[in-house]
């Protein structure tokens, strides 16, 4: 029947940054559609890991700074001691830096280039070579951005990673298909998390916003769960490369 292509038991799916805001939206979906989840932050996912417990999900933690190119094997060695085997990856993990491009410090473009990015590679390479290890395939998902699709003000380098990482999910989604994995990514819209409480707390910039969204309000944590629940479960199985714009409407305007 087709509710059960959507269940995720005997599935274990790792996610990045599921300490709070999308991260943890995703990671609850994840648990409550069957999977076992690796949480995976740098500060500790408990606040998560409670929400998980509190219907009988089952998950763990891994701490690792993704900032570093060595919290690769450490993210994937912690989901396989945890769990055995790893079926879904949700690189979700990502920080936004705004400034006037003609003022950006080239350390604040690395580092932003290297976590939305360079990290986002690697752990998709990682991942992918097990699947091939396990012999049955796997999921990814990419979180990209409406600045996968849209230029954005005051975040060059922020744009730079999304929109190549929306590239990068069309890439390996071409090479990896014929190993029965899928890549995709979900671009979340303009969402209430620590990533917009800047934007937020600017009233000008936040009414122009509020005003364009279709929907007529942020996103939540919870907007995202349909879609990572599909994108992770085998109802998407003829699915990959594709990026799913989760934004109330706004790349309709
Ligand atoms: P968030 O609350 O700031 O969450 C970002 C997550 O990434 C946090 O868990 C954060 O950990 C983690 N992270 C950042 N740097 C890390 C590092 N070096 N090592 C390990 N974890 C790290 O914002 P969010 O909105 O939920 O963002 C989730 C994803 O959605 C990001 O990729 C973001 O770019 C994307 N996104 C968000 C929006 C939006 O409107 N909110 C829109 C489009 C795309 P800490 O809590 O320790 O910082």
């Amino acid at each position: 029947m087709i509710l059960d292509l959507f269940k995720l038991d005997g599935k274990v799916a790792v996610v990045t940054g599921a300490n709070t805001g999308l991260g943890q939206g995703m990671a609850i979906a994840l648990a409550q559609a069957g999977a076992k989840v690796v949480l995976v932050g740098r500060r500790n996912c408990d606040e998560t890991q409670a929400k998980i417990d509190e219907f009988g999900g089952q998950s763990a933690q891994v701490l690792a700074d993704l900032s570093l190119t060595e919290s690769v094997d450490q993210v994937l060695s912690g989901a396989l001691d945890a769990f055995g085997r790893v079926d879904i990856l949700v690189n979700n993990a990502g920080i936004i830096k705004r400034c006037d491009a003609i003022d950006v410090p080239k350390q604040d473009w690395d580092s932003v280039i290297n976590v939305n990015l360079n990290m986002v590679f690697l752990l998709c390479q990682a991942f992918a070579k097990q699947y091939v290890k396990q012999g049955d395939g796997g999921k990814i998902i990419n979180v990209c951005s409406m600045l996968s699709f849209q230029g954005g003000i005051r975040v060059p380098a922020y744009t730079a990673s999304k929109s190549a990482v929306m590239g990068l999910t069309k890439a390996l989604a071409n090479e990896w298909a014929s190993k029965g994995i899928q890549v995709n990514a979900i671009a979340p819209g303009y969402m209430a998390t620590n990533n917009t409480s800047q934007l937020r707390s600017d009233t000008d910039r936040s009414e122009a916003i509020l005003d364009r969204i279709p929907a007529g309000r942020w996103g939540t944590p919870e907007d995202m769960q349909g879609a990572a629940v599909f994108l992770a479960s085998k109802a998407s199985d003829y699915v990959n490369g594709y990026t799913v714009a989760v934004d109330g409407g706004w790349l309709a305007r």
